[in-house]
Parts: structure tokens; C-alpha cells; sequence
């Protein structure tokens, strides 16, 4: 496990620092990048970016994490038929697309987590990022609960589907995935120009979704807080919302988790 992690960091250096030399073998050929399912190409002139993009592929199979997904969202929450894909889309981000019923994780969002953390150090940079997908693909599937069930939902969808993924990785076991995306938001906000269209995006600055995050981190049995006054808030803004999330979704869980 920690070679492939070495190895993907040398990865990742040497497409750095092969970017002049690619730049220049870009104009000679162009590398597409098909995805697993063949729905989707992605055309790259860079070769060296779609070897970055092919690799964390593999990781992301070798992780099972889009199976490891649909999963946790069918047990917990039903779904069925909902669709997930890890592909490069050009842009970095995520989608969910209610007509047909699918989400789209795509591979520059991974690889922007992973030279983030990269960049900050972390010793563990592939880890925390496929963390932080699993925390994005939540997210989407949050829009897809609200979008199949009707959910009546007040404020902002993107507030609420963050609120419904840190709910849903909040009942697996360890809770990595919430204590790494925090990681990863701390770093994106530590590191996030403030300009107008940051500002108005529809996810909010990084800032504000971390410190909404944080408050599930803050109330894990193991986390020292010193701030009484934060802990108090958050123990209350999480057990609500707990209880607004299982009460909405109670008439379309499977029966086993509406049990727990
Ligand atoms: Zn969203």
C-alpha cells in the first residue's frame, strides 16, 4: 500500500516536473482518455495529465470506492438504480443528474485533491483525497435523495447536501472520511482566493464548508476541544441534525437501517 502511495507521489512529481517537456510533446500527440464504462472521452494534449488521470483510476478501482459507495448510500438510504462513475470530465468537480439518475466524480477534481495535499506535505496525500471523494460522492448523493424523494428541504441545496453527507459517513465506523475532508477544507480555504465568483459560488467558500464540517469532527468522542462554547453548539446543531435527516428519509429506508 505505501509503495503504490510512494509511487503515486512520483507520479505526480515527475508530471510536474515533466510539464515543459509534455508542453512541447503536446503539440506532437494528443492522448485520449477513455473511461471505464466508454460513454465518455475526454481529449487531453498533455500526455503526461492523462497518465495522472489513468493512475488515480486505478486507485480509485483498487479502492472500490465507487462500489463502496453505492453500497453505504443502498443500505442506508435505498437508491435503487442510481448510478456512479469516476471519470475525467475536463473540469474539476462532481455531478448528479436526476434524468438519468447518475453521478459523475471526475478525475480532476481527485487529482486537484491529491497535489493539494501533495503540496501541503501530507504524508498520506492519496488517502486523505480519496477520503474527500468519498465525502463529494455523499454530497451528490445527498441531491439525489432530495431530488428521488422530494425531500422538503429549507434553505440551500448545496448546505443541505453537505449537511446529508456528513450524516451519512457519520454512521460508517471510523469516520476518516470527515476528519480527512476536513483536512482537505482547511487546506482548500487555507489556500482559496477570494473573489467575487469564489464568493457567489454555489457551494459556499471552503471556509464556510469546513467550518460547517468541522462541527462533526468536534464532537467525535476522541477530539480534544478547548472551546466548551463550540463543542455545546455543535453537539446541538449535530444531533438535530441527525434527527431531521432520519426522520425525512424514515419512509424510504430500507427497513434494516430505519431499524438502527
Ligand atoms: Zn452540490
Amino acid at each position: 500500500m505505501r509503495s503504490c502511495l510512494v509511487a503515486f507521489g512520483m507520479l505526480l512529481l515527475n508530471a510536474f516536473a515533466l510539464g515543459a517537456q509534455s508542453r512541447a510533446a503536446a503539440a506532437e500527440s494528443n492522448r485520449y482518455w477513455i473511461s471505464a464504462d466508454r460513454r465518455d472521452t475526454v481529449r487531453y494534449r498533455d500526455p503526461a495529465e492523462a497518465d495522472v488521470l489513468g493512475a488515480l483510476a486505478q486507485r480509485v478501482d483498487d479502492a472500490r470506492l465507487v462500489d463502496s459507495v453505492l453500497a453505504h448510500a443502498s443500505e442506508k438510504v435505498g437508491l435503487e438504480g442510481l448510478s456512479v462513475v469516476f471519470r475525467p470530465c475536463g473540469t474539476a468537480n462532481a455531478f448528479y443528474y436526476s434524468r438519468t439518475d447518475r453521478i459523475v466524480l471526475c478525475a480532476e477534481l481527485l487529482r486537484d485533491f491529491a497535489r493539494l495535499m501533495h503540496a501541503e506535505g501530507n504524508s498520506d496525500a492519496l488517502g486523505v483525497s480519496l477520503d474527500a471523494l468519498r465525502f463529494t460522492a455523499a454530497h451528490e448523493i445527498g441531491h439525489a435523495v432530495i431530488a428521488r424523494y422530494q425531500l422538503p428541504i429549507t434553505g440551500d441545496e448545496e448546505i443541505a447536501a453537505d449537511e446529508f453527507a456528513a450524516w451519512l459517513l457519520d454512521q460508517s465506523g471510523e469516520k476518516a472520511e470527515l476528519i480527512n475532508t476536513d483536512v482537505l477544507f482547511i487546506a482548500q480555504a487555507l489556500h482559496e482566493d477570494v473573489t467575487y465568483s469564489q464568493a457567489v459560488e454555489a457551494h459556499g467558500l471552503a471556509g464556510q464548508r469546513q467550518a460547517r464540517l468541522h462541527c462533526w469532527v468536534v464532537v467525535m468522542p476522541d477530539y480534544q476541544s478547548e472551546d466548551a462554547e463550540r463543542l455545546g453548539k455543535c453537539m446541538a446543531s449535530t444531533a438535530r441534525a441527525q434527527r431531521t435527516w432520519a426522520t425525512l428519509l424514515a419512509p424510504h429506508r430500507p427497513l434494516r437501517a430505519a431499524a438502527q
